[in-house]
């Protein structure tokens, strides 16, 4: 694999100021694929100054450039499709045609939607005797993880370009590869020097001293509920805004008139796909008494055909954090009905695709977000029951709900304490609000309300 030893900071790759380096592992096979560098506080420093210094002109650039800009890295995304999907599967391990369709493909529909938003958003209107304007924030910190890599750096840097932000991105450790990819793409757009800067390090340290930086006006973090804790303790007292995309543990809800195969099949198919690596995953499946035994079934038989198709999970750490889970929900007495502890393959971060039936809402299996191929069945009496165990965890990111009709789903979802729900099997739209109730977090991405994330405004009164 391709990987820079160096930085992206003010339009060209430089050394980091230390020595030290990441290694880059392919989960599937254990070998090392690349290293890249361990940024450190001073090359934060660096690449803030330079995304400051950029501001000024990048703010100025009126929406059109702006947006024919992100249209040309849009463009780059396409043309170097394949290379990303190969680049994703060496680093996260997912099977290459998940890479292309998802992992490639998806940022490319993100990218093209900012380049559309940028040229037609009003960032300007008339409010009675006032004019608003939406300026830009200014310079935006981000921290990505990586299990969406290039998703998750598309659905930051994308609307923070179109609201005339500049950025410095600090990716996840075990992807940092995507990410200089990203900023190649970047440059072959000819998007100016210091707009987009990249800084791979840990977490700790360059994520820290990014989100920490006197320079940086609002951080974007998407990752673990204990980390967006912390940003969010560092932003609240410095007084900068901050957007927080956190865990989920989500329940997909299947009424007693629902296509019960049809709900457990796309059910079982959404917690699998990425090896469970989805923080929106359905993975507590609610059921009603009388249909129990039946879902219980058709989960067990859809969860054992994805065995040889799911890729590992992203590395050994999380490999065994999700193996300790699943012995856990043995040990307080679920019933285990496809997958278990034991590592599938002698090589690889592996897991078995696994499915708990007889589990109770209060269960760590039920509360705890495990991040891997585990599904929850969880029985309901009535609806009441149904939406009490639904809403009963500290998160409140995505859902499903299955029933005879729209109508009915639409009711139940109302009540949802969560910020995206699938009404029978409804399709992913690129263009609406995606963000948390609860501890899922703070703020919304994607669409027009991930563009006013990087927006603030200004009242000119007349
Ligand atoms: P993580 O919180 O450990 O890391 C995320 C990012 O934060 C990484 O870039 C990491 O280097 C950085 N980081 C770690 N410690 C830091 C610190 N002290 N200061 C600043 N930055 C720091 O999460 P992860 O393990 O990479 O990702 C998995 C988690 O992310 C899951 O809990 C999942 O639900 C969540 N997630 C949420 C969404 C969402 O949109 N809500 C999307 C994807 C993942």
């Amino acid at each position: 694999m391709k990987a820079h030893d160096a930085l992206y900071i003010d339009g060209a790759w430089r050394p980091a100021a230390g020595h030290d380096t990441i290694e880059v592992v392919n989960p599937a096979d254990e070998q090392v694929v690349g290293r890249v560098p361990a940024g450190t506080v001073e090359d934060v420093d660096a690449a803030v100054r330079a995304a400051r210094a950029a501001l000024p002109a990048w703010a100025a650039t009126p929406p059109a450039g702006r947006a024919a800009l992100i249209g040309a890295l849009r463009d780059v995304l396409v043309a170097r499709k394949d290379e990303i999907a190969e680049t994703v599967t060496a680093e996260l391990g997912s099977p290459l045609p998940l890479s292309q369709a998802v992992h490639a493909g998806v940022p490319v529909m993100v990218a093209g939607s900012y380049a559309e938003l940028a040229a037609t958003y009003a960032f300007e209107e008339k409010v009675g005797n006032s004019t608003v304007h939406h300026e830009p924030v200014g310079v935006v910190g981000a921290i990505t993880p990586w299990n969406y890599p290039l998703h998750q750096i598309v659905a930051k840097v994308a609307p923070a370009l179109a609201a005339g932000c500049t950025v410095v991105l600090k990716p996840a450790e075990d992807t940092p590869l995507t990410a200089q990819l990203f900023a190649e793409a970047v440059a072959e757009a000819g998007i100016p020097a210091g707009v987009f800067n990249l800084v791979t390090g840990l977490g700790p340290v360059a994520g820290q001293a990014l989100a920490e930086h006197a320079g940086v006006d609002l951080v974007s973090f998407t990752g673990s509920t204990a980390v967006g804790r912390k940003i969010g303790a560092i932003a609240g007292a410095a007084v900068k805004r901050v957007a927080l995309e956190l865990g989920g543990k989500s329940a997909n809800v299947i009424l007693p008139g629902a296509d019960l195969a049809r709900a457990v099949g796309v059910g079982v198919a959404n917690v699998m796909t990425n090896s469970g690596q989805t923080c929106s995953a359905w993975t507590r499946m609610l059921v009603h008494t009388s249909r129990y035994e039946e879902a219980v079934e058709l989960a067990a038989a859809a969860a054992a055909k994805y065995a040889d198709r799911i890729g590992p999970v992203v590395n050994a750490k999380q490999q065994r954090r999700v193996l300790g889970y699943i012995e856990k929900g043995v040990a307080e007495g679920a019933r285990l009905v496809a997958g278990g502890p034991e590592a599938p393959r002698a090589q690889g971060y592996y897991v078995a695709p696994t499915v708990f039936a007889d589990v109770t809402p209060e269960m760590t299996v039920a509360q705890e977000e495990i991040f891997g191929p585990v599904l929850t069945i969880i029985r309901y009496e009535d609806e009441d029951d149904a939406l009490r165990i639904a809403n009963g965890t500290v998160y409140g990111l995505a859902g499903a709900v299955w029933a005879a009709d729209d109508a009915e789903a639409v009711a139940f979802a109302r009540s949802l304490d969560t910020g995206q729900v699938d009404i029978n099997g409804g399709r992913f739209n690129p263009l609406a609000p995606f963000g948390g109730y609860k501890q899922s977090g703070v703020g919304r991405e994607l669409g027009a309300h991930g563009l006013s994330e990087y927006l603030q405004t200004k009242s000119l009164q007349f």
